[in-house]
């Protein structure tokens, strides 16, 4: 078990909440972004991002009947060490299940929403991405979350997903391994999978170069040769 577990992690070294997506996709693709800083802000990213920026720009919250939604809320988790922003929280009012809120009449249940701009993906990196904020709000308000949602662009439509202790587990065990590779600032060499024709990064990645050798194999290939005059 990690150290830090016992007691959580402390502040500095919280990561993006946001950083599982990449993680999930690819291990390699996360440690660029967030390890050595570097994007490449291709069409994809930037329509992702446009979209994003209609579901938090600010924070901000709006009663409707009883359901509050509350857009752009900042999140975080001590026993995860990570922190974001949910795009939508729906605390719905439920006087019998619910937990009271600060300032507000009755309880409520909780539930996040992660906007996505395209379509549901076969892979879970959005699930992940979503059970980790529902993660977080409950160590946050003390609750149960049981399910949350994700809401696509593309078929204007949200999809429930039950928070499963398997998909929690997923998340715990992945914040547990980017601490341990962010640590050692260690970026995973580049595997050429069918996700890459999908990477935002493919450019920078280069795969098909990293591939054939690396610089430290080069430049040992180079010193032999050297020798062997
Ligand atoms: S191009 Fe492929 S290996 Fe490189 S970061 Fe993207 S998905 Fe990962």
């Amino acid at each position: 078990m990690h150290p830090e577990k016992l007691s959580g992690y402390r502040e500095e070294d919280y990561l993006m909440l946001s950083g599982i997506q990449h993680f999930s996709f690819c291990r390699r693709q996360w440690a660029l972004i967030h390890i050595e800083q570097q994007w490449d802000e291709n069409l994809r990213t930037v329509e992702g991002n446009l979209f994003h920026k209609k579901a938090h720009d600010g924070y901000s919250s709006e009663k409707r009947k009883d359901i509050i939604v509350s857009r752009g809320m900042p999140v975080f988790s001590r026993e995860l060490g990570v922190s974001g922003i949910c795009d939508i929280v729906e605390f719905r009012r439920n006087d019998a299940e619910g937990i009271a809120l600060y300032g507000r009449e009755g309880k409520y249940l909780v539930y996040p929403v992660e906007y996505k701009k395209g379509q549901p993906k076969e892979d879970e990196t959005d699930i992940l991405q979503m059970a980790a904020q529902a993660m977080c709000l409950e160590e946050m308000l003390a609750c149960r979350i049981e399910k949350g949602y994700l809401f696509y662009g593309e078929i204007r439509r949200r999809i429930e997903v039950p928070l499963e202790e398997g998909i929690r587990q997923q998340v715990r065990d992945a914040f547990e391994e980017m601490h341990r590779h962010y640590e050692r600032k260690y970026t995973p060499k580049a595997r050429r999978t069918k996700a890459c024709n999908a990477c935002s990064l493919k450019n920078i990645c280069l795969p098909q170069i990293a591939k054939k050798q690396s610089a430290r194999q080069y430049i040992s290939r180079c010193i032999g040769e050297e020798e062997a005059d």
